[in-house]
């Protein structure tokens, strides 16, 4: 082996194979003053790369068509009609006119169109912003004869590695899933939208390896452990064998946890835990509800609007809703409305932000685009009729915006009612609890929501002031800090005086020591990825309340999550000595020694 990266482990598996390497930025144009000779060469060699371009977009149009579906490649269509638009042509012919070079001309009006597209007032021109810099790309790799990284270019069944940078919603739209084994990325975090989608792809992944397309050409194998966040680059015979072996024992071990399947989640001393399945993609509901999930209590409904050119129409989201509570017979179904922002699908149409975490995300915009907002409210209704939804309010601070949400809901039923269309309106409304004055002030909620499910991603985010996403801040990002589990004490301790359902949704459910002691905290209900529902109820099986409640208390009142850390595993190790190596759901060190 050549050499190993580290990164942060996002998706458990192994696979082995040839690196592909995505790089998808704007190249690096250079200032060429040219000849008046030279200028009907340029202009022919700018014609040449726009049909080059156009060519190539057309195959991948019906690639993405072939394996994704016509709203997906409709996002191809668009830029399409940019490069077809005589005003752009003729604006950069008109610079190389004035002896600019063909790439450097097409970068110069390229810039003044996306400033102009982002702050256009309609947001039908908004919404191109990234059409824009994905035809930027393919043309200027045109004129500059660079390498095509075109992210659909790979041969069938490659069961390729895809190293990038950040993969964006317009990048996985387009990939070829079936020639994609694994995915690893320089930035990101285990609680970052790309980890979160890998892990419902079911795609090993590393995230947040910093250098890795830098320091990577393309030409290499690797084997990726989305276990420990281990990339070997090159590896010999007997490095591939051991891993083919960890493979193998992973399924094994996987194999036998599915035994777990129709297991109560019990604990020893008897205390019933509601074990739930997070949906991001509504194909994942069959695995979910094979897993031995007992509903939903997560579906994540902007993973509809991944990379498409425009919002699903009430009809299509209605399917999408339907199949996933279909799936689960009368078992609860909480599905979240759209949660779009941050790091999250900035779909177009929305202006870019300076702080797109503190911004126009979730509740907020969906609040103030009535319209966007009932349509997804009446396919939820609609889609009520046919098992137990539960709607929920993403990144709540306030209960107004608890209060204008069902007035909406309200006047969706009015309007379904008006057209005569078959729903339900007796649905439960909730808030996620995720941002530190939604727990502070959780009693706030009481008297207008049904249920809270705490999310640990932002909530974490929020209260330590670490951006989730955030490679470099990744050691940071500590769930066990003790202002966390305090506001998770507070939030379960106040939904329990009031007789709310309170349940975790976030990341740290899925991991064995801290939905120990969630469950320590007084959590009953658990919503974690499907395939960490065998492992997660395993741990809830090998445990006592007691236990729980006395590690998680002292774990709480310790002054550094490392402490915490520290107190629940010495509690969770004595009464599961062999789970040692689940015991905090990070990378162990013992494989990388293995290799
Ligand atoms: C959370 O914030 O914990 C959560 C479950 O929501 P998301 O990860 O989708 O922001
Ligand atoms: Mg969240």
């Amino acid at each position: 082996m050549d050499r190993k990266l580290v990164g942060i482990p996002a998706s458990p598996g192994i696979a082995v194979g040839p690196v592909h390497l995505l790089r998808w930025e704007i190249p690096e144009v250079k200032h060429r003053i040219i000849t008046d000779d030279a200028i009907p060469g340029e202009i022919e060699r700018l014609h040449d790369a726009f049909a080059r371009a156009k060519e190539r977009l057309a195959q991948i149009r019906d690639r993405v068509e072939r394996t994704a579906g016509k709203q997906e490649a409709a996002i191809f269509d668009a830029q399409r009609f940019i490069l077809d638009d005589t005003d752009l042509t003729s604006a950069v012919e008109e610079l190389i006119r004035q002896n600019i070079g063909a790439e450097k001309a097409f970068e110069i009006v390229m810039f003044e169109w996306s400033q102009r597209f982002a702050h256009a007032p309609q947001a039908m021109l908004r919404e191109r912003v990234g059409d824009l810099k994905d035809v930027e790309i393919r043309v200027l790799t045109m004129l500059l004869d660079l390498p095509d990284h075109d992210p659909v270019d790979l041969p069938k069944g490659a069961e390729a590695i895809l190293v990038t940078h950040d993969l964006t919603p317009s990048l996985t739209v387009q990939l070829d899933r079936t020639a994609i084994k694994a995915i690893a990325t320089d930035t990101g975090t285990r609680t970052s939208h790309v980890a979160i989608l890998a892990r419902s792809l079911g795609l090993p992944a590393i995230v947040g390896l910093r250098t890795a397309t830098q320091q990577l050409n393309g030409r290499e194998t690797a084997i990726l452990d989305g276990s420990t966040g281990l990339l070997a680059i090159n590896p010999s015979h007997q490095d591939i064998d051991a891993y083919r072996e960890r493979a193998r024992q992973e399924a094994l071990a996987e194999a036998e946890l599915r035994h777990l399947a129709t297991l109560e989640a019990v604990t020893t001393d008897d205390v019933r835990i509601t074990l739930r399945a997070n949906v991001d993609l509504p194909e994942e509901a069959d695995l979910a509800a094979t897993s031995g999930a007992e509903g939903v209590g997560l579906m994540r409904t902007e993973f509809l609007v991944l990379g498409r050119a425009s919002m699903p129409d009430e009809d299509e989201q209605y399917r999408a809703y339907k199949r996933v509570v279909e799936a689960f017979g009368g078992r609860p179904v909480v599905i979240r409305t759209f949660d779009i922002g941050g790091d999250k699908l900035p779909v177009g149409g929305f202006p870019p932000e300076p702080n797109p975490f503190l911004g126009w995300r979730a509740i907020r915009m969906c609040l103030d685009q009535p319209e966007l907002f009932s349509t997804q409210l009446r396919a939820l209704l609609r889609a009520a009729v046919h098992g137990n939804v539960h709607i929920m309010l993403p990144l709540v601070v306030t209960v107004d915006e608890v209060r204008a949400a069902r007035a909406l809901l309200d006047e969706a039923a009015v309007e379904l009612e008006r057209r005569g269309v078959a729903f339900r309106r007796d649905v439960p409304l909730g808030v996620m609890i995720e941002t530190p004055a939604a727990a502070v002030a959780c009693d706030t909620f009481v008297n207008d929501v049904a249920f809270f499910s705490i999310g640990t991603n932002d909530l974490v985010q929020y209260t330590l002031a670490v951006d989730r996403g955030n490679a470099n801040l990744a050691s940071r990002f500590t769930p066990l800090h003790p202002a966390v589990l305090k506001l998770i004490r507070r939030t379960v301790f106040t939904a329990k005086q009031h007789g709310i359902d309170v349940a975790v949704c976030g990341e740290m459910a899925s991991q064995p020591l801290m939905a120990f002691a969630l469950i320590g905290l007084g959590v009953r209900q658990l919503s974690v990825a499907p395939r960490s529902v065998p492992l997660v109820k395993r741990i809830v099986r090998g445990i006592s309340v007691e236990v729980a409640e006395e590690a998680a208390n002292s774990a709480a009142s310790k002054g550094t999550a490392a402490e915490a850390a520290e107190e629940l595993r010495r509690h969770l190790t004595d009464i599961m000595a062999d789970e040692a190596l689940f015991a905090d759901g990070l990378p162990t060190g013992e494989l990388e020694s293995s290799l």
